[in-house]
């Protein structure tokens, strides 16, 4: 094939897509009113925040007025679990429980109130990446306030049994917290179904800008304010509201919830492909559960490679993936997933991430299907620790 410019790295970020920017571009130009404003174009901009808070509402079975536009998913984390710990403070519950593949906006956040006197049990995951709902349960006590798991990890594309956690939270009158920013627009998401009460989004994981997301918050739940000033978002989050990025998030949710089972058929069967085209390659191995996976989600380890080599050959070919490998997270350890679900360092180390979106073709994915293999066979061929593997020594032994 010829080379062409391969965009498979749509769980870090995803491009802005064109009526995305269209449905922006007022608010960026001359509708740059300040909603707080009482002349026209102030008005404008705040009957814009309101219809996008309607149509974030409506994206996952929520009510307008539970809505709260935030910077990001990871300030949506931070707001949620550090407020929930405030008011839980002042009722005297200490103990909070999340998993320990959470996003670092949530572990992060939770060693953080851990160095201030709070108490968090770190559920573990099977070999699939799975939660275990009972699990949940068992870990629940009279002093805990929330519960916090992600909907479907960011890595591994596992997609948890959130209905049923947030059953057994309701019953235990724990608070649930999701992260949802890789599940939003990928998996049908209904808050009130599912008993979720606080959960966070993300913009730029579904084709709007980075820098805006936001958090639902039950009616009936009163967290304090993360950020505090001036009176925007009902008091709750000041800042002069980010209008264009509002209304783009609220174009693009709506664009990626319109029809999800279309687009999980289309994405599923791209990824399934993948999967198994690359696990032909010996000693590799698909990470995460191969069903209730994200389906744009491949994540595949092969012995006796780096991830940062493949990533850099792959780079050099058009295409832009990611690894559980050290250096792409800036720390000596390979992703905190990827030894959650059991790999030895070795093998996290030669993991290589896939996820696919919208605007990828079926010829994305033969592409990738004809490179990956030459990569890793040619990376293998100057590697000593292929040497050993193939000499059948241990190599996660010392
Ligand atoms: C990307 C991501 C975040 C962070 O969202 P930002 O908008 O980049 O702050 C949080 N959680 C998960 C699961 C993510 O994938």
């Amino acid at each position: 094939m010829d080379k062409r410019f391969v965009y498979a790295d749509n769980s870090a970020t995803t491009k802005i897509t064109a009526p995305v920017l269209e449905a922006m571009m007022p608010y960026l130009t001359d509708g740059y009113g300040n909603a707080s404003s009482i002349y026209s174009i102030g008005m404008d901009s705040a009957r814009a925040i309101l219809k996008a808070r309607e149509t974030v509402a409506n994206a996952i079975g929520a009510k307008t007025s539970e809505i709260y536009f935030t910077s990001g998913g990871s300030e949506a984390d931070n707001w949620a679990i550090k407020c929930a710990a405030d008011v839980a403070a002042k009722k005297g519950k200490k103990h909070l429980i999340t998993t320990v593949f959470e996003h670092h906006a949530v572990l992060h956040t939770c060693q953080y109130l851990e160095k201030h006197g709070f108490d968090v049990t770190y559920i573990p995951v099977d070999e699939m990446g799975l939660v275990h709902p009972e699990d949940v349960e068992k870990a629940i006590r009279d002093d805990t306030f929330l519960v916090s798991v992600m909907f479907a990890n960011n890595e591994i594309g596992t997609i948890q049994p959130i209905a049923e956690i947030g059953k057994i939270c309701r019953e235990k009158k724990v608070w649930f917290h999701t992260d949802a920013v890789q599940a939003v627009g990928n998996v049908p998401i209904n808050v009130s179904e599912m008993n979720i009460d606080l959960l966070s989004l993300s913009g730029h994981k579904i084709h709007a800008p980075k820098g805006i997301g936001a958090l639902y918050m039950r009616t009936g739940i009163n967290l304090p304010n993360l950020i505090h000033g001036g009176a925007q978002e009902r008091n709750k989050r000041a800042g002069t509201e980010n209008v264009a990025s509002i209304v783009g998030l609220a174009k693009a949710i709506e664009l990626a919830t319109a029809d999800i089972p279309a687009k999980q058929a289309r994405l599923s069967k791209m990824r399934d492909k993948i999967i198994a085209e690359l696990l032909k390659i010996p000693e590799s191995r698909l990470n995460g559960d191969p069903v209730k996976r994200l389906a744009g989600n491949v994540n595949i380890s092969f012995r006796g490679i780096e991830g940062e080599s493949l990533l850099l050959s792959l780079d050099l070919e058009g295409i832009c993936a990611s690894s559980g490998s050290a250096c792409t997270s800036g720390s000596l350890d390979p992703s905190h997933v990827l030894l959650a679900i059991g790999l030895p360092h070795s093998t996290a180390h030669g993991s290589l991430r896939i996820s696919l979106g919208d605007l990828n073709t079926e010829e994305d994915a033969d592409y990738i299907i004809e490179k990956v293999p030459a990569i890793v066979g040619k990376l293998r061929a100057m590697s000593p620790l292929w040497e050993r593997i193939l000499r059948d020594e241990d190599i996660d032994a010392e």
